[in-house]
């Protein structure tokens, strides 16, 4: 059968019900609760359920509601982030306000495979990883580049331009992705939400932060062989073998100065939100860099973001690339990158003036030049040098012009040394701030799933904890009145 879409107030005329019956005036002790309850009690997921309908079929028992299940599941990130989904049902059994909370009578409890054919129709894929469990057998060394302490690890920029270039071409080309059924529900029952209450900035012109952070899966890479070389006595064989997480290898993790087996995550979240509320997530091999797996995230994010466009990227050094700033300027999208001088050198202009490594023109004499305004009708940067340089015989001393045309890494549109650089670009890190919050509240890496399915559906279930965490701080007061309309004992 197909699932009954429940208006929200169904699930909320349901929650007074059953805490009466199983709480009655008691209900006045579960005080630590009121932040659970309300933030279930407000956050209205009905639109999963018109989202799955053509994923039910027509025939066979009625399903559970699927917004009690997704309910379910962020009841489990609010409070019980380290189990596993086996021993969350054990928990809603002990704890019957979770059951409730969840939309569940607390002696009707759907098992573990209810939830795993939930979190599967939001999967359209047969498969529950990106690449084939069968590859080619990967040499054991470790890969990604050990860097020093804090600093990710270097890329083969070639790489990175190759990449980005691929990317400009194509970028009209929308490919579909396993995750678009999760960012279609989060952006438009979640994210939409947080825009209307003017917590991501503004929704319409974006300002976008993006850190890549490593999802530590197992301890050691495994997999089995398809062949029998080895009992045959040959080793190092060439022949396939199956890997129980095709879409991990190994990585460089800077922040704890070891190799991983995982993932590499990289979120973009919204620059301009007080509660550094993150927008979209992509999951990388833990091998992948910074910089190359920010192109695949801006191409898609702007695909797919639909409430506005994004105005803005703001970015580490590890994504200075000229490749880079092309494609998001492409995209309409200016960029806010830190240079990574990896060279010390000054770049020869056509003309008696060099540019320095920092985008600061050189006049002959060797001396930077200053900056002197803007020339709007030539949409260019004006420099000059003191007549007292003696580089030049004109009066007002030597001049010289900068276009962000001419190269958009040097001279960004927003100069790097003006304030409204720095105050832009001082917003960065909110994505480090969310993919700690992520990885350290809600325990993100204790999620021991197998496959890439179930990793995606935690990283949203977290990112929808997170708005909804902020829908709750931004309205705290409005909100506690509520209790008393939950329970008039509470007053
Ligand atoms: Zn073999
Ligand atoms: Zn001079």
């Amino acid at each position: 059968m197909k699932p009954t879409v429940f208006p929200h107030d169904t699930y909320q005329t349901f929650v007074l019900e059953q805490l009466q019956e199983h709480y009655g005036r008691s209900i006045i002790h579960l005080s630590q609760d009121w932040p659970l309850i309300l933030k279930c009690w407000q956050a209205d997921l009905s639109g999963i359920t018109g989202q799955l309908m053509e994923q039910y079929a027509d025939q066979g028992p009625e399903p559970r509601d699927p917004a009690s299940m997704l309910r379910s599941y962020l009841v489990f990130l609010f409070t019980n982030p380290g189990i596993g989904i086996t021993q969350w049902i054990n928990e809603m059994k002990r704890t019957p306000i979770y059951a409730i909370l969840s939309g569940f009578s607390p002696d009707d409890i759907p098992g573990v495979g209810t939830f795993y054919e939930f979190i599967e129709r939001l999967w359209p894929e047969a498969t529950k990883n990106l690449k084939p469990k069968k590859q080619k057998p990967k040499k054991n060394k470790k890969k990604g580049q050990k860097g020093k302490k804090g600093q990710k690890a270097n890329y083969k920029p070639g790489k990175v331009e190759r990449f980005a270039r691929w990317s400009e071409r194509h970028m009209d080309i929308v490919k579909p992705l396993p995750g678009d059924p999760l960012f279609q529900f989060f952006e438009q029952n979640i994210l939409k939400v947080s825009a209307d209450l003017g917590l991501i900035g503004d929704p319409d012109a974006l300002s976008v932060a993006g850190d890549g952070t490593p999802v530590v899966t197992q301890a050691y890479r495994r997999s089995k062989p398809t062949c029998d070389c080895r009992a045959n006595g040959i080793y190092g064989c060439h022949h396939h073998r199956i890997y129980s997480q095709p879409d991990c290898d190994g990585g460089w993790d800077s922040s704890r100065e070891k190799y991983f087996n995982g993932y590499h995550l990289y979120m973009l979240a919204a620059a301009d939100s007080p509660h550094d509320l993150p927008l979209y997530p992509r999951l990388h091999p833990a091998s992948r860099h910074d910089a190359v797996s920010l192109v695949a995230s801006a191409v898609e994010f702007n695909q797919r973001y639909t409430l506005g466009s994004v105005n803005r990227m703001l970015l580490d050094a590890a994504h200075d690339a000229e490749a880079i700033y092309e494609l998001l300027d492409k995209q309409g999208t200016e960029p806010f990158i830190d240079l990574n001088n990896r060279s010390k050198k000054n770049i020869e202009t056509n003309s008696d003036i060099q540019i320095s490594p920092e985008g600061i023109p050189i006049c002959p004499n060797g001396r930077e030049m200053k900056p002197n305004g803007f020339d709007k009708s030539q949409n260019r940067r004006k420099w000059r040098c003191t007549p007292s340089c003696g580089c030049s015989d004109a009066t007002y001393g030597r001049t010289y012009h900068t276009k962000s045309s001419d190269n958009l890494r040097l001279f960004p549109k927003t100069p790097r040394d003006s304030q409204a650089w720095k105050d832009i670009y001082k917003r960065r890190t909110s994505s480090e701030r969310t993919n700690k919050r992520e990885k350290n509240d809600y325990q993100l890496e204790a999620g021991r799933h197998r496959s890439t399915m179930m990793w995606y559906m935690r990283i949203y279930g977290i990112m929808i904890c997170q708005h909804i965490d902020a829908w709750y701080e931004s309205q705290k007061d409005d909100w506690n009145q509520l209790k008393t309309t939950i329970c008039p004992a509470a007053a």
